[in-house]
């Protein structure tokens, strides 16, 4: 493996991370965006303009009917205990339309045990896909994808801060500048990659905290401090106590900056003078905190230190940034050292080529593809004629019929699956308390057992030892005694030995007889519990055929039971058969979203073309003498409708065609223009200020050998 001597580096990652690694290993100037050209500065706020009118939400009305849904789902589970709320940029206006909806759950009584898992068991009822448990979390979330809608959503758990920091960000997002000068870093942070705290680089929250804390820098600020001042809002989270004060009242900037002004400001800051290593972002103090007092100075490896393999230990505060209302919290602690390159990488590209006079689009180049709209909402069916459009649509209707059947036809399945599911959990409810008597019978069977056997192996014990029966030995017993007890005759005496004979022959019988009597105590308990035994059998029996009359009863009042094993083991097959049919009707319903959509379109574009005369309107036609300004249209809206077969107005439908029907729908853009009037200089100045240090350059080290 080819390795920089200067940097460490492998090619792979020099290819990874040039801009950087041509500042690490080289002594080239680091360009300043102190002047810059005014045209350049007036071309970057249209194409902003034009940027913004794409993003926007369009996914909102998907989000709060997703959000209706989610939140009927968790109450009925939860008994209306729970309670549900949006948060993050579905109620910030920070939305590009490509975030994720996030949910919090809190609960108004106590908190149900394994909550997590239940909500999960829940989703995957739904049909809900990707399902991810994360409980070890600070704040436990559960991860998913809806299935119809395609919006990732985040489900935490008594997230309560999140909830006052959103309503902050909204107060900050109130103002329109604010708001799209935040979506704009959020738009560069997502397409170039760097917005995913899970993957270590920073989450959407933690640049828009960064946005807002340049905005609150700038001269005159553009962004107020919503925190200062003001009477303190305590509130306790388990055991912590947080100043929740924000202050929401409207904000009048004097400062007269346009975005694309203030983007550039935002990069000549962040990827130059902004010291890591000192500062820490702070909206809460209107201006970067010192990281020493705050104790919060970068510790551990550096980055390059850790993607070369010169060290495996843990970075902390790499870039500081402190949440708003939980002091302690830094957002950079999920950064990872490839992150951190990235992020370092990124500011530095974005700084060289804004110098080089390359446009915003070129700077927010998508890292990886992403599936883009056409510019031109009708680019496919404008050389197309009109009646082999309609050929089409009569095909995708008759598709969609088919849809509709399959559908219909895997909603009876999986209602019939679900009915015998219910079923099955009756059945098996029903069965449980005969099942429940036979244990107790088991119970009581099982030291009876051996207590029989105890008295059998005692009775045949002694019966072994005796084999005389007791009568025997009785009147064996009666004999001895008579002649051991009878008058002594002096002329016919017993010999002493003979005597002794007899006599323990008579003490034996008397022992037999004690055993015997023992051995028949044993028997008598033995029948008796055999007899007890037997019952307890005929019992058990009977427990059975109870089982077998429950299973044949129901069987009889429901057929379709009928050779199903009963055992919750089948209840979870039926479940899984169960989530698997959702699934399948999940797919089946974006089919027919995807067709009908496909069609309202061409529809639409056959009206089009046909109220035009079937001529298609030129991009460069000049408008009619006297036709009004067209009022300003909404494009998002009218695409909506176009996409679903809604009907709109000429006017709606012009803007919708004129320039492809996405970009430049409103008239004429009021562009306004920099403070900055000075011309860009040419050439590039040589700058004073450092690649960040924690980057690990080596200064006056020029060379690098592959
Ligand atoms: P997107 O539109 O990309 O989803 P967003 O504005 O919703 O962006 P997220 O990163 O999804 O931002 O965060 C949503 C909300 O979650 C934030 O507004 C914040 O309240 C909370 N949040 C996110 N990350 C953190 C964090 N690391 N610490 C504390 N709160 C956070
Ligand atoms: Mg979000």
């Amino acid at each position: 493996m080819t390795v920089c001597k200067t940097t460490g580096l492998t090619v792979e990652q020099q290819n990874r991370w040039p801009f950087l690694y041509s500042h690490l290993s080289t002594d080239i100037e680091i360009p300043s965006l102190t002047n810059v050209d005014e045209q350049f500065i007036i071309e970057m706020d249209k194409e902003i303009s034009k940027i913004l009118k794409k993003v926007g939400d369009g996914k909102a009305k998907s989000r709060e009917s997703l959000t209706r849904h989610l939140t009927g789902l968790l109450q009925r589970r939860f008994q209306r205990n729970a309670k549900v709320q949006a948060f993050g940029s579905s109620v910030t206006g920070l939305s590009l339309g490509t975030g994720d909806l996030d949910l919090c759950l809190s609960f108004k009584r106590e908190q149900p045990k394994k909550v997590l898992r239940k909500i999960a068991g829940l989703l995957r009822e739904e049909g809900m896909m990707d399902i991810q448990q994360i409980p070890k979390a600070k704040i436990p979330i559960v991860k998913f994808t809806d299935s119809r809608s395609g919006l990732d959503v985040d489900i935490s758990i008594e997230n309560r801060l999140a909830i006052y920091n959103s309503k902050m960000l909204k107060g900050y997002a109130q103002d329109k500048r604010v708001r799209e000068f935040i979506l704009m870093i959020k738009y560069w942070a997502s397409r170039r990659g760097i917005n995913t705290a899970f993957e270590g680089t920073l989450s959407s929250y933690a640049w828009t905290l960064i946005s807002i804390q340049h905005l609150q820098m700038t001269n005159p600020p553009v962004a107020p401090n919503r925190q200062k001042g003001g009477k303190q809002n305590l509130i306790e989270i388990n055991g912590d106590t947080f100043d929740i004060s924000n202050d929401s009242s409207p904000f009048e900037s004097k400062n007269q900056q346009t975005l694309a002004s203030l983007l550039i400001a935002f990069f000549d800051r962040f990827a130059t003078r902004w010291d890591w290593n000192e500062m820490v972002v702070s909206i809460r103090n209107g201006g970067p905190l010192n990281a020493e007092k705050k104790k919060w100075t970068h510790t551990g490896p550096l980055p390059l230190e850790i993607v070369t393999g010169q060290s495996k230990n843990r970075m902390e505060h790499i870039m500081p940034i402190e949440d708003p209302f939980d002091h302690e919290h830094d957002l950079s602690r999920v950064v990872k050292a490839e992150g951190a390159m990235t992020i370092q990488e990124e500011f530095m590209r974005a700084l060289h080529l804004l110098s080089q006079g390359k446009s915003w689009k070129d700077i927010c180049a998508p890292v990886m593809e992403i599936d883009e709209e056409p510019e031109d909402f009708f680019h496919d069916l404008r050389n197309q004629n009109t009646d082999s459009l309609k050929q089409r649509i009569e095909e995708m209707k008759a598709e969609v019929v088919q849809v509709e059947e399959r559908i219909h036809s895997l909603v009876t399945e999986r209602q019939n699956s679900k009915e015998l599911l219910d079923l099955l959990r009756g059945t098996l409810q029903e069965t449980r308390n005969v099942k429940s008597n036979r244990q107790s019978i088991l119970a009581e069977l099982r030291p009876l057992s051996m207590k029989v056997q105890e008295l059998r192996q005692t009775r045949d014990g002694i019966n072994d030892r005796i084999a005389i029966p007791t009568k025997r030995i009785q009147q064996e017993m009666v004999r001895m005694f008579d002649s051991l007890t009878a008058e002594v005759d002096v002329f016919n005496t017993q010999s002493l030995g003979r005597e002794k004979g007899d006599f323990s022959y008579f003490f034996e019988l008397q022992a037999m007889y004690k055993a015997s009597i023992e051995s028949n105590q044993a028997h008598q308990e033995f029948i008796r519990l055999r007899r007890e035994q037997n019952k307890e059998y005929k019992a058990l029996k009977n427990t059975n055929s109870q089982e077998e009359d429950v299973l044949n009863r129901l069987v009889e009042k429901n057929p379709e039971l009928k050779g199903i094993n009963l055992h919750p083991k089948t209840v979870k097959e039926f479940q899984q058969n169960a989530n698997k049919l959702q699934k399948s009707i999940n797919i089946q319903y974006s089919n027919k979203h995807e067709l009908k959509r496909e069609i309202g379109r061409i529809e639409a574009w056959i009206r089009i073309a046909t109220s035009k005369g079937n001529q298609r309107p030129r991009k460069d036609s000049k408008p009619r003498q006297n036709r009004r300004q067209a009022p300003t249209v909404n494009i998002n809206e009218v695409r909506e409708r176009a996409s679903t077969g809604g009907s709109f107005s000429l006017n709606e439908l012009d803007a919708l065609l004129s320039k492809g029907g996405i970009s430049g729908i409103e008239s004429k853009e009021k562009t306004s223009t920099s403070g900055q009037s000075e011309r860009r200089k040419s050439g590039r100045k040589k700058s004073t200020y450092r690649v960040d240090p924690r980057q690990g350059r080596k200064r006056g080290k020029k060379q690098s050998r592959n």
